[in-house]
């Protein structure tokens, strides 16, 4: 997987809902993620607002949207022109960015189901993945339906 996607992924996921870990409600944790990713440990506060507001955007129906802005500036390297920043969300949101100019924002994705919201990017070709991983959610949420629409039926006599 490309390092933006797996940067973006990554940080939206640092909100575990399956297995309801936030990697931003504990400081250890998130030093270990940003230490992880060679990327300063931005405080918890300031970064939450950031990943909800890019959960939102990517169609979490949990999150609260709202603005997110980071500071960062285009350098000219040795490699070419890259976007440098000092800080964790400017890294992620400037993933995302490059992801935006390439036209594959619309590839990063949550997982509908209600007890997953897992990021995920979605590879098929005309980007009509809807579920984190059909074998899991895709599978469950058919059980889930399926169960629904029996247990609306009267019982038989
Ligand atoms: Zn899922």
């Amino acid at each position: 997987m490309p390092p933006d996607v797996s940067l973006v992924l990554d940080f939206l996921n640092t909100l575990d809902v399956e297995e309801d870990v936030d990697t931003l409600a504990s400081a250890g944790r998130w030093h270990a993620w940003t230490h992880e990713r060679e990327l300063p440990a931005d405080p918890p506060d300031e970064v939450r607002p950031v990943r909800d507001a890019l959960r939102a955007a990517v169609g979490d129906p949990a999150a609260r949207p709202g603005p997110a802005r980071a500071a960062v500036e285009v350098a000219l390297t040795e490699r070419g022109p890259e976007l440098v920043t000092s800080s964790a969300v400017g890294a992620v949101l400037a993933a995302a960015a490059r992801l935006a100019v390439l036209g594959e924002w619309e590839r990063v994705k949550i997982c509908p189901a209600d007890n997953c919201h897992w990021a995920f990017y979605d590879r098929s070709r005309n980007r009509s993945r809807t579920w984190c991983s059909m074998k899991v959610c895709g599978n469950r949420e058919k059980a889930r339906a399926f169960r629904e629409r029996t247990a609306a039926e009267p019982p038989e006599r």
